[in-house]
């Protein structure tokens, strides 16, 4: 691993064949396929049956599994800004058209709105309350600021967008408006002399965020069916705790623009509220709480609240060993005709992948390990397929997967990254050194290079995309993709500007980023399903529980909570001393050439991360398992680490139940542990 990369890498042969069938204009082709078609969640059987289609052609037993759930679509909205005077602003909640990006003109385009979101009208005054996470709020009720009846008027970032409107309903607020803003576009803005998209790189000014907003951390899926499967004679849940009870609505900054300046001068400005996030760039505006202002909004919102089909596409490649499954999935539903970057971009390369193990396969080449390909619907409206899929798998993923590798974004821009379970560390990072990576403008860096260029840490999952139901069951897990940095194009998500057009020009001209991508995922998936060794290393989840360890102890440090984490310790030393033996062991197994015993060895590596999770689940969201990592539970995206131990103090201020989550989480390690050891 501290190893620098030769150039060019050294390959095998089958890496070869694997590698040498890339062809970024086939990308490209796969790409443009996807790009111009209807997308939105259960809208989208033609795509599912190409997909199917085009990796059968491949060699992969492709079929559609399809799930019937709750699902809602626009019907109509409006926003009204009426000032103290009794003058009014309405925006259009449109996107522009542009003749340079044909897609924007598309009959089926969709208008702007939020997936799930509640119907129903709000009329009241509003109050801006910064990215509207629950210390936000809290700053605005210490500063006296009045919520209840009121509208939400929050900035995008940060916190999954469905916590905003939560956290404003909680707060007792009857509607809430989401705007996007230059402020988060780093370098790239009007306002530092680069020309708006389709001119530049800088975020088109009516660019809208559409997507989901529900209630993501407290469960994932289909919201009538939590924690089982969605078939049509399911028995359906009560949905309305986790989907919002008041209206909301996604706006351009441009437009926002009015409705911010309306609140200068009013309440608490900007600068003095002082809170991370809070400012942001809208020429302009104060971002001031707005406080007696007396300027109002009226908003509507009207969704058909419906049930539908959604289809997954699954294609297998059955290995010699039956009982281990390595899984790779990406999302093919979009909000919008285009989803160039999010999330076709890991669609097109996936395509390619199938094409590549069918060179492969053609040799007589066979896998050992199962490979089962996943194209997922409904993922935007809340992990729905993915979720679906393993529960109603479950059964069978418990025995046999070895792994999850996911791949959504696959590129908007020239950064890779990825976040995975420590167990696959070692093996992401090391095959980074066997790709070559296209890097502005330099073509003689592997993706390792550049990766340890870019920071060159593996991030810890949270949630937001189609890993997150087999983490949370104890499956080892990987999420990779490439995004822009402060100086790179805007990347205009869940917009109609996240399009072919883009792409072509601005996120990946010649599409040499996916091919790199691509190739990088076929490669780990190649290795994970082929090495005789299950390429997973234990011992690697060691040193991170002792960092989350010191992590945990300097935040309980900060508050005036005890917790005793001397059983957490004691877990974690007992974990690494088995992890070591797991690998003392499996050594042994390869140099003695002892089948038997590395076939047991593999099981393990297979099987330890299962100990992580706690049946009954997280506190309040028994759907999440994993005890070591979690999304937060007021951040939806960004992950927590001991999250049963570390939010019973940060969240529920619970000193009992933080001491009982130290229990309940060394317990879980020590399950681990001795999966390893048995
Ligand atoms: N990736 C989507 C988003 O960030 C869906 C995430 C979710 O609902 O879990 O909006
Ligand atoms: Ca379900
Ligand atoms: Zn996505
Ligand atoms: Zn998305």
């Amino acid at each position: 691993q501290s190893q620098n990369s030769t150039f060019p890498p050294i390959l095998n042969a089958n890496e070869q064949i694997l590698l040498s069938s890339f062809d970024n204009t086939s990308i490209a082709e796969w790409s443009y396929y996807y790009t111009h078609g209807a997308h939105v969640a259960g809208q989208n059987k033609t795509m599912a049956q190409w997909t199917a289609d085009k990796w059968a052609g491949y060699g992969f037993k492709s079929r559609l599994d399809e799930y019937y759930v709750f699902l809602n679509y626009p019907v109509s909205n409006s926003l009204v800004l009426t000032y103290p005077n009794g003058s009014t602003y309405k925006p259009t909640l449109r996107e522009d058209v542009l003749e340079e990006d044909p897609t924007t003109s598309y009959p089926n385009s969709i208008p702007t709105f939020h997936g799930y979101s509640f119907t129903g009208n709000a009329s009241a005054e509003y109050i801006y309350v910064g990215r509207g996470q629950k210390i936000d709020f809290d700053r605005l009720q210490s500063l006296g600021v009045e919520l209840k009846g009121k509208i939400a008027l929050a900035k995008y970032g940060g916190p999954f967008r469905g916590l905003k409107v939560k956290n404003a309903q909680d707060y007792g607020m009857i509607g809430a408006i989401i705007f996007s803003d230059p402020g988060d576009d780093g370098n790239m803005t009007e306002a530092k002399g680069v020309a708006a998209y389709p001119a530049g790189g800088a975020r088109n000014p009516s660019t809208v965020q559409r997507g989901s907003v529900q209630f993501l951390s407290t469960y994932p899926g289909d919201p009538t069916t939590p924690g089982y499967v969605s078939k049509p004679d399911s028995v359906r849940a009560d949905r309305s705790k986790i989907l919002p009870g008041i209206p909301s609505l996604p706006i351009s900054w441009i437009e926002a623009q009015p409705i911010l300046q309306a609140l200068n001068g009013f309440g608490t400005n900007g600068t003095q509220v002082n809170r991370t996030g809070w400012v942001g760039a809208i020429p302009g505006v104060t971002y001031s709480t707005g406080a007696g202002s007396n300027a109002s909004l009226s908003l509507s919102n009207v969704m058909n609240d419906t049930y539908g089909t959604i289809w997954n596409v699954v294609g297998i490649i059955n290995g010699t060993n039956q009982d281990e499954v390595v899984l790779v999935g990406n999302h093919r539903d979009a909000w919008i005709v285009g989803g160039a970057a999010d999330p076709n971009s890991g669609s097109a390369v996936l395509i390619e992948l199938a094409k590549a193990f069918g060179k492969l396969t053609a040799t007589g080449w066979k896998p050992t390990r199962t490979i089962v390909l996943c194209s997922w619907d409904a993922e935007e409206y809340g992990l729905v397929g993915s979720t679906e899929w393993m529960e109603e798998y479950i059964p069978w993923l418990k025995n046999a997967a070895v792994s999850y590798l996911n791949i959504d974004v696959a590129v908007a821009g020239p950064i890779p990254d990825i976040s995975a379970t420590p167990d696959l560390h070692s093996i992401s990072t090391s095959l980074m050194k066997k790709i070559v990576y296209p890097y502005r403008g330099s073509n003689n860096l592997t993706l390792y290079d550049v990766w340890v260029h870019e920071g060159g840490v593996p991030g810890v999952l949270g949630s937001g995309s189609d890993y997150t139901a087999f983490l949370h069951r104890g499956i080892a897990s990987i999420d990779m993709g490439s995004g822009g940095g402060p100086n790179d194009p805007v990347y205009h998500y869940h917009s109609n500007y996240d399009s072919y057009a883009w792409m072509e020009r601005f996120g990946d001209p010649g599409f040499h980023t996916h091919k790199a991508m691509g190739q990088y995922l076929t490669l780990l998936l190649y290795h994970m399903v082929s090495d005789p060794v299950v390429p997973l290393e234990p011992a690697a989840y060691g040193p991170e529980l002792l960092k989350y360890y010191r992590a945990l102890n300097t935040t309980i440090a900060a508050t005036n909570y005890t917790v005793d984490l001397t059983p957490l310790q004691s877990a974690i030393s007992n974990f690494t001393y088995a992890a070591r033996e797991f690998e003392l062991l499996r050594s042994k197994a390869i140099s003695t050439n002892d089948s038997a015993l590395l076939a047991v060895q593999n099981h393990k590596a297979r099987d330890f991360s299962r100990g992580f999770t706690s049946q009954g689940g997280l506190p309040t969201r028994e759907f999440y398992q994993h005890t070591i990592f979690a999304p937060g539970r007021d951040t939806g995206y960004a992950p927590v680490t001991f999250p049963g131990i570390t939010e019973s103090i940060t969240f529920d201020r619970n000193q009992t139940l933080a001491q009982e989550w130290v229990v309940k989480t060394s317990r879980a390690i020590l399950v681990a542990a001795g999966i390893l050891k048995t």
